[in-house]
């Protein structure tokens, strides 16, 4: 199933999109509940409940999508240098204070996070901060945590996502290089486009999916998951090694090869952008940067 989370005359809503993607039906939801996408949704699935009843059918031209979460209930998880060819263009380009020399390769996944409140939805404005001249895109799947636990093992780590979605992890590549620790220059006001939907891991397999990119039309990232250094099962045995993971949480899995900043001179993302990111079997999330 996909889900998708809207604002209708003042009001928000979440339900299922049909097949043809020319509909949503909304799920019979409390507005506090609604108000937080498919947050609601994926804690009863984890409990075993029955989702709630479904309302008639609108039209997708009708709503506005907002993001699916559009309030993640914390901090969203990400992945540093997850890509070997990406590792290598990042290590070289003189902006990775996690490099060590001759080791661009991390030996253990590199975990950072964005604060939940740097999530914006489909067509929502990336906005240029007036304290960095350095904005970089990085198009990632993002996987949504179904039944949460600590301890999980990666042979059993599958059965905890509830599936997928897009998240671009937009960057301010020097406060990420400035401060050495990467969350100020992760978590920007709007550096989370996420969307269009969450789509559940019986529709696509997100271990082998292909990730896209394009500024302007112009392709700058085209890979594959399956060549993540550190794979979606591992990622989850490694953060749940000591963290409990809840229903709802987000991991982003890292960015292909193909930044702004892979380039010489380096393509920074400029007001007047449009920033496209698209994954098979999920769909494309498309932001403006102003
Ligand atoms: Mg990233």
């Amino acid at each position: 199933m996909k889900i998708v989370a809207y604002r209708l005359k003042g009001r928000s809503g979440v339900g299922l999109v049909s097949a043809d993607l020319q509909q949503v039906q909304p799920f019979d939801l409390p507005e506090a509940q609604s108000d937080l996408g498919a947050q609601a949704l994926i804690e009863m699935q984890a409990r075993g409940d029955t989702l709630p009843a479904l309302l008639p059918a609108i039209a997708l031209s009708e709503v506005q999508i907002i993001a699916p979460l559009p309030k993640p209930r914390r901090n969203i998880f990400c992945v540093g240098k997850n890509y070997f060819a990406h590792a290598k263009e990042f290590a070289g380009s003189g902006f990775d204070s996690s490099a060590k020399s001759g080791g661009d390769i991390p030996a253990d996944p590199i975990i950072f996070t964005k604060v939940p409140e740097s999530v914006v939805g489909p067509g929502a404005a990336i906005e240029m901060p007036v304290v960095s001249t350095a904005i970089d895109y990085e198009a990632e799947l993002a996987v949504i945590i179904g039944r949460g636990g600590k301890g999980i093992a990666a042979k059993d780590a599958m059965a905890h996502v509830w599936g997928y979605t897009i998240v671009n992890d937009i960057t301010a590549r020097d406060w990420q290089s400035r401060h050495q620790q990467w969350h100020m220059g992760k978590s920007f006001d709007t550096f989370c486009p996420m969307g269009p939907w969450l789509v559940s891991a019986d529709e696509l397999d997100g271990t082998k999916t292909r990730v896209r990119c394009y500024v302007n039309g112009e392709e700058r990232q085209n890979a594959s998951t399956v060549d993540l250094i550190f794979d979606i099962p591992k990622l989850i045995e490694t953060l749940s090694a000591g963290i409990t993971l809840y229903p709802g949480d987000v991991i982003a899995t890292g960015t292909p090869v193909g930044v702004g900043i892979g380039f010489k001179p380096p393509k920074y993302l400029q007001a007047g952008d449009v920033v496209r990111v698209e994954i098979d079997g999920i769909g494309s999330l498309e932001n403006p940067v102003r």
